[in-house]
């Protein structure tokens, strides 16, 4: 990608990765570096490594490495451009012109669905106004009781029941082709080969991410048909894993929470009603990645489920996912089992106020749970008793708080009439079973990252032949060479008439040095960040493993060192097995010979 280095420089030097790392990551100093959980991974025990010095990252327990854009592109989902964006939004940088190259051809692929999208919102909110989309209309209006301002707030529309009214309108009068309308999956082949619209008499609703995109829709049927939902499969631009309805207006509010709604039009009707907060999963039970992005925006979460058996499983799921990201989760129960929206039409004009009294009044998790199970279990039997007792058990034992288990132990005690010890007694049983649990999983991976730094464990994504030298000593050379000359870039000239590309042994280390040596002599900048678009995700990931690596031993060398590291690798080169000297001929090995000494001639007089 054609960024001027000047610009690239500039991006690095205001976004420091620590704190924007800090700003998604837990981290904690550990010597020259900050260690924390691993974002990308699932672990208990922090393998994920930020090394200020270098300004880059390296996870020794999943592989993944690079530098504060890499970062922000995987955080966030992003390709470079966008994350280069991002960060220059965030340190009120603006973008310089650059060209597009090659790599552009996936962001271009992405801009496109991005911009069919837009069409396709239009052009479903334009079809809602006209006579064919007159039962669309009286839906939201009639039956849902939406105002013409809600409608234009969430861009609602309607999808027409002829078979390609969409297709061919982006067609013909927008200029899009067939192939991308189908990547967007507004279009679909037919049996008959017809590209045919996808939504088809429905009542749509877009989802846009915090950007302001139209990433993709839900579209529900009036009728009672299944599916009632029909939604946007994942394409290049949409995971529904990865996104929630409504956040792109949730984000602004000023509230310190979110309320969670199962469905659009829940969200949609509490809006309305005066809540700006409010967010709605995307037809899939709640994921991790999905708490992780509710969590960069509020760490307070105020669950508005169904009150039926399966809404309440849900909720002690979310509950307890929020409860593994350290958030504080609290539960609406709408009365006599109504969802918000029906709530909402009930109470007319009370309805915010009410609604309100509803979320201040909301159950924290524990309190929540303690409710579902007296609804459950008879307390006044001796079986009763016992069932909630160890259900009880399991759910405070998976707690991350000691605190909450210990004041709601007490609590529990009270209310089923037991000593706070024999409860105690039950959950500290069950918790150590999950330890148990934990620290084996601890030590796996602990053991893995210790192998890691030691180069005997690669993370399996990661090509072995990659990063494999000839010998360790060979391996040790290259990798500190090619650190310091990334990190010391004015040592390449000390370097640069004794040791060629073609000398390294390593793969990875080879290839490095020739961009070095590329740029170097074009007078460009070379550090890690310069390489990025040079080298696969792979390469980058463990060459942002050897940097980091290098800066927690030494930093500043001296150009003797830097000589010292091209001189083995040479002598480790030259090394020969007895096979292959057998099939050398004696004038190569004599050639050979000979430049050995000469060098070693001069090495004797440069350290005179
Ligand atoms: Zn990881």
């Amino acid at each position: 990608m054609a960024l001027p280095d000047s610009f690239l420089r500039e991006i690095h030097d205001r976004n420091d990765i620590v704190s924007v790392i800090s700003g998604y990551v837990n981290l904690k100093q550990r010597g020259r570096t900050r260690v924390g959980v691993c974002p990308f991974h699932s672990e208990k025990t922090p393998s994920f490594t930020v090394y200020p010095e270098t300004q880059s990252f390296y996870c020794y327990g999943c592989g993944v490495g690079g530098d504060v854009i890499t970062f922000t592109m995987k955080m966030d989902n992003l390709d470079y451009i966008d994350a280069v964006k991002e960060l220059a939004q965030r340190s009120g940088m603006s973008m310089p012109e650059y060209d597009e190259d090659k790599s552009g051809i996936a962001r271009e692929i992405k801009r496109t669905v991005l911009e069919a999208n837009k069409e396709a919102a239009r052009f479903f909110y334009r079809s809602l106004y006209s006579p064919e989309g007159r039962a669309g209309l009286q839906y939201f209006k009639n039956d849902r009781r939406l105002s013409d301002a809600t409608i234009r707030s969430f861009g609602l529309g309607y999808a027409p029941a002829s078979g390609s009214a969409l297709t061919d309108h982006l067609i013909k009068e927008k200029g899009f082709r067939a192939a991308d309308l189908v990547t967007a999956n507004l279009t679909v082949l037919s049996r008959s080969g017809r590209y045919i619209d996808r939504f088809r008499d429905r009542v749509m609703f877009p989802i846009i991410d915090v950007r302001g995109n139209v990433i993709a829709f839900g579209g529900r049927i009036m009728s009672d048909e299944k599916p009632k939902y029909l939604n946007t499969s994942d394409t290049p631009v949409y995971k529904k894993t990865y996104n929630f309805f409504a956040l792109n207006l949730a984000k602004k509010s000023k509230a310190d929470h979110f309320i969670l709604c199962e469905g659009y039009m829940d969200c949609i009707a509490l809006y309305q009603a005066g809540f700006d907060n409010v967010l709605a999963g995307l037809g899939t039970a709640l994921t991790e990645q999905q708490v992780k992005l509710f969590k960069r925006y509020r760490s307070k979460a105020v669950l508005c489920y169904d009150s039926d058996e399966a809404g309440q499983k849900a909720a002690m799921r979310a509950i307890m996912m929020f409860d593994k990201q350290d958030m504080n989760t609290f539960v609406i129960k709408v009365p006599d089992g109504k969802d918000p929206d029906e709530y909402l039409k009930h109470h007319g004009a009370n309805g915010f106020v009410r609604f309100k009294a509803l979320v201040d009044k909301a159950d924290n998790e524990v309190d929540y749970f303690f409710g579902t199970l007296s609804e459950k279990y008879n307390y006044q039997t001796v079986e009763g008793k016992i069932y909630a007792l160890n259900e009880a058990a399991r759910f405070l034992a998976e707690l991350s708080s000691p605190l909450k288990r210990d004041v709601y132990a007490g609590r529990l005690s009270e209310q089923l009439d037991v000593s706070k010890e024999s409860l105690e007694e039950i959950i500290t049983k069950v918790r150590r079973e999950i330890d148990i649990r934990n620290e084996a999983d601890a030590e796996r991976q602990q053991e893995r990252a210790e192998q890691s730094r030691m180069h005997l464990y690669i993370p399996e994504s990661i090509d072995p032949a990659l990063i494999h030298a000839k010998s360790k000593r060979a391996e040790k050379a290259e990798e500190s060479l090619i650190a310091c000359l990334l990190t010391q870039p004015e040592l390449y000239s000390a370097v640069k008439n004794t040791i060629r590309a073609e000398n390294f042994t390593m793969p990875l280390a080879s290839k490095v040095y020739k961009e070095i040596t590329q740029r170097a002599e074009a007078g460009r900048s070379c550090r890690l960040y310069d390489l990025t678009n040079a080298f696969s995700e792979d390469e980058y990931n463990q060459l942002s493993r050897i940097l980091g690596e290098y800066s927690e031993k030494s930093l500043r060398v001296t150009a003797e060192t830097c000589l010292a590291y091209a001189e083995a690798i040479l002598e480790e080169g030259e090394k020969r097995t007895p096979q292959e000297l057998a099939q050398e001929s004696d004038e190569n090995v004599m050639e050979k010979f000979r430049e050995l000494k000469a060098r070693k001639k001069r090495k004797r007089s440069a350290d005179e």
